[in-house]
């Protein structure tokens, strides 16, 4: 069998071609770990993890809340049990209140203004659904400073979130985690694995449920007021 030499084979212009043709697809290789989000590499993106960042841009619905929220802290007995007994630093509502739209007006309100942007998420999330996603629960919380929240997710529900209705300076910040990384057994570790926000007055955040998140630990003085939702 007759073998060609390397010279041989590379000696035809068509060959150089080829040769030219490799070391730019060299170099654009050598472009591509430098830049990696460069234009030029041919990647797409495949089950793109969404986050509804929405601006509620309503002060005085978040005056009204707040005074609500501080309102339950003070009337909610069983709520502030469970919140000591849970060592939850602060208030919550999670489990001691299910009906907080039929005791107050303002959060009636604030439920309709969630139904919407929860309808909008599901068209952005392309869920297959045959009825608008029904709100399921709602909490209120009041988080001293210094508290935090572990990593968890909402189970039973498609979609939850929270809006923050005060955030005092220092406040802890929420922290996502990248969702496949009980799957990546011997990948490397990456830049991306956690995304923190920050959180600001009258900010909207809304995930799928299954997306583990927790709330950092603040250094601030304030209380944070916030509330949480999850849809079915
Ligand atoms: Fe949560």
């Amino acid at each position: 069998m007759k073998t060609r030499t390397g010279a041989d084979a590379w000696s035809l212009p068509e060959r150089a071609g080829t040769l030219d043709r490799r070391v730019r697809a060299v170099h654009a290789l050598a472009r591509a770990v430098v830049e990696p989000h460069s234009t030029t590499v041919p990647v797409r993106s495949l089950f793109v993890t969404q986050l509804y960042e929405a601006e509620l841009g309503d002060a005085s619905l978040l005056g009204d809340l707040a005074h609500s929220i501080r309102s339950l802290a003070m009337d909610d007995e069983a709520g502030r049990r469970w919140s000591r007994q849970h060592r939850y630093p602060g208030y919550t509502s999670y489990a001691s209140l299910n009906d907080l739209q039929r005791r107050d007006p303002t959060i009636a309100d604030l439920t309709k203004l969630l139904g919407r942007h929860a309808t909008e998420f599901a068209q952005a999330a392309a869920f297959d659904l045959t009825r608008k996603p029904r709100l399921d629960s709602l909490w209120v919380n009041l988080l001293k400073s210094g508290g935090h929240h572990s990593g968890h997710i909402h189970p039973h529900s498609i979609i939850s979130g929270t809006l923050y209705v005060e955030v005092p300076n220092g406040s802890g910040s929420i922290r996502f985690e990248d969702p496949r990384l009980p799957l990546m057994m011997a990948a490397p570790p990456r830049s991306e694995a956690f995304v923190t926000v920050e959180p600001r007055p009258g900010l909207l955040l809304m995930w799928e449920s299954w997306l583990r998140h927790e709330v950092l630990p603040g250094t601030g003085k304030g209380e944070r007021l916030s509330i949480s939702f999850n849809f079915a």
